[in-house]
């Protein structure tokens, strides 16, 4: 078991199109300490980027409120159509304390690889088509603070350059130890 470290809001990996896996023959490692880091943080789903690695993979448990839909794994994954729209609160690991109010389709058709690089298209909706189109969002550099109006984002604007100072001192310390390998 593993928990790897989140990277926040600020951090140049969040905003990155992230790479398709064509090599599924070493991710189960990878995908084991995604849940351990999922549930360590308390999150519902979690993309790779969001650990770090700018990978086209994320996964999602909500089996609290339906035991069908333990521990999913979506690979190369792509939204084909989407209908319906709802507004839900969202939050994000990557952006703390922050909740905010999105809208989104209801139901999605989505096709994705499984562990073994099959193909499956599937038909979500509620909240699992929820947390798909956010993950999905992430693999895609895209964040719940792009998908609301411009003016409820000046309203967070001096918690979000919090968020954004904190993780660029992160990363400077990150780089300055790299220079103190002796
Ligand atoms: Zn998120």
């Amino acid at each position: 078991m593993a928990v790897l470290e989140l990277v926040h809001y600020g951090n140049p990996i969040l905003r990155k199109k992230c790479k398709p896996v064509n090599d599924f023959s070493n991710l189960s490692k990878f995908v084991d300490d995604m849940y351990d880091t999922m549930y360590e943080e308390e999150g519902l789903g979690l993309a790779a980027n969001q650990v770090g690695n700018d990978i086209n993979l994320f996964v999602i448990d909500i089996s609290h409120i339906d035991d069908n839909e333990f521990q999913r794994l979506f690979i190369n994954g792509e939204i084909i159509s989407g209908s319906g729209e709802s507004y839900f609160s969202e939050g994000c690991l990557s952006i703390p304390e922050i909740t905010l109010e999105v809208k989104r389709p209801e139901t999605i058709v989505f096709k994705y690889q499984d562990i073994k690089g099959d193909w499956i298209e599937e038909e979500f909706d509620g909240l699992l088509a929820r947390a798909i189109q956010h993950e999905i969002d992430h693999l895609n550099g895209v964040l719940i603070i792009d998908r609301v109006p411009e003016l409820k984002k000046v309203t967070i604007g001096q918690e979000l350059r919090k968020i954004k100072e904190n993780s660029e001192i992160k990363m400077r310390q990150k780089s300055e130890n790299q220079g103190l390998v002796i």
